[in-house]
């Protein structure tokens, strides 16, 4: 099998799993970061099956179960009175069903582990202050140019530089970015604060008119994650960084049901976060000879599925596959785009769908609508049981 040098353009969680997946398979890796620092938010992020068959291959399964929480059960629950209107079971049976965990972790925590797999296999891996700004390819290999002046020379190069991927950029051009009408507000909660009220350690969906909330627990149940969606007209940044006024929370919010009261209520108030979500046309091309994308840069998500980062993590794994089932590269990077195209649209298109469905109108609607849904987690078998490291790459 060929081994490349291969550039990738950001640190984040699907440049860090690529990096890993494509070293284990003999490749010399070299990650670029724009940040000074890495790390990531204080938030949570959910890992389903389909990417931590990824992970566990890996060896990191120990580690993200030791770090993570794995919910009994998800729980959706009327907005005002919390009233049950639909369950199912999620770990074990997850496990059972679709061959590896559902896991609940740390953000900072999750980014944590990736960053030391990826130094594991080689401790200068990944070079910081280094902002992709453009690229030059041949038939030969690519240069990446950074924003400093310098420049570096390899095989191929993933853009794995997220929403706003400078990688895309001078690939496709512009892509216009829709405001959906929605804002996501994310707080962190130590569970120890809400005392009676805390919620139980299942993954809680609250929906109602207009806007979501869920809430699951991080760090084995010290610290209870809210992620609010919210109709709102004020269009502000794509970011996870964007603090908002902890009153406009707490007026989002106001009539719900009392246990999404306490966590807002002891919320740290100069810590509430919200970010604006915007959709894009999806991209049926990503690739050029030598230069792809992966992740967010490819196919950026709502977040209504739970998906962007397992999306990502499958986009690594299968492109290692191709890599080495292919005798070069840019058949590689066909075969990589080819098996990735409908299936991140579908993703995307599923997402965009369940917008509707947590925010109908009236408490009618939503019993209605719900009590249609099929019963149990057969109706994202498509989702979870895809194991990117096993699919046919056709
Ligand atoms: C509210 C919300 C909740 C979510 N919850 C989940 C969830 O539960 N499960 C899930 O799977 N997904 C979830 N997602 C989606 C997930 O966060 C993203 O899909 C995922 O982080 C994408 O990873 P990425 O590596 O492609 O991009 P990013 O995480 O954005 O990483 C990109 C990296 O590239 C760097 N970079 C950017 N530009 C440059 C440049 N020019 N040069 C060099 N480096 C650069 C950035 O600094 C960053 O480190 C959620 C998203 C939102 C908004």
């Amino acid at each position: 099998m060929a081994r490349y040098t291969i550039l990738i353009a950001g640190a984040g969680l699907g440049g860090l799993t690529a990096a890993s997946c494509l070293m284990k398979a003999g490749h010399q890796v070299e990650v670029y970061e724009q940040a000074p620092k890495l790390g990531e938010i204080g938030a949570g992020i959910q890992i389903s099956a389909n990417a931590m068959h990824v992970l566990r291959d890996l060896g990191l399964e120990p580690a993200i179960r030791k770090a993570g929480v794995h919910p009994g059960a998800y729980l959706f629950r009327l907005h005002d009175t919390g009233e049950e209107i639909q369950r199912f079971s999620l770990s074990a049976e997850h496990e059972r069903m679709h061959g590896a965990p559902y896991t609940q972790l740390h953000r900072a925590d999750f980014h944590d582990i990736l960053a030391a797999k990826a130094r594991e296999f080689d401790p200068d891996v990944v070079r910081l202050n280094k902002r992709a700004a453009g690229y030059t390819e041949s038939e030969s290999g690519v240069t990446l140019h950074f924003a400093d002046g310098t420049s570096v020379r390899g095989d191929l190069l993933i853009g794995a530089d997220g929403i706003k991927s400078a990688v895309r950029q001078q690939m496709i051009g512009d892509v216009v970015a829709t405001y959906t009408g929605d804002a996501a507000w994310r707080i962190t909660v130590p569970t120890e604060r809400l005392g009676k009220n805390a919620l139980d350690t299942v993954m809680s969906v609250f929906v109602g008119p207009g806007l979501h909330a869920v809430c699951y627990y991080l760090r084995g149940g010290a610290l209870l994650n809210f992620v609010g969606c919210v109709e709102t007209p004020e269009v502000s940044d794509e970011s996870w960084t964007l603090k908002f006024p902890w009153q406009k929370l707490k007026d989002d919010y106001r009539g719900w049901h009392s246990s999404i009261q306490a966590v807002i209520d002891n919320a740290d108030k100069d810590q509430c976060y919200r970010w604006s979500l915007h959709t894009r046309p999806t991209m049926r091309r990503w690739s050029t000879g030598r230069v792809t994308l992966l992740g967010d840069s490819a196919h950026s998500t709502l977040p209504y599925l739970a998906q962007g980062a397992a999306m990502a993590i499958e986009d690594g794994a299968v492109l290692t596959r191709a890599l080495g089932i292919t005798s070069s590269i840019p058949a590689a990077l066909d075969l990589y785009q080819r098996n990735r195209v409908e299936r991140t649209a579908k993703v995307v298109a599923q997402s965009t769908y369940n917008r509707e469905l947590f925010h109908l109108r009236s408490v009618d609607e939503i019993r209605a609508r719900f009590a249609r849904r099929n019963q149990g987690e057969d109706r994202n078998s498509w989702l979870y049981s895809y194991n990117p490291l096993t699919v046919a790459l056709t």
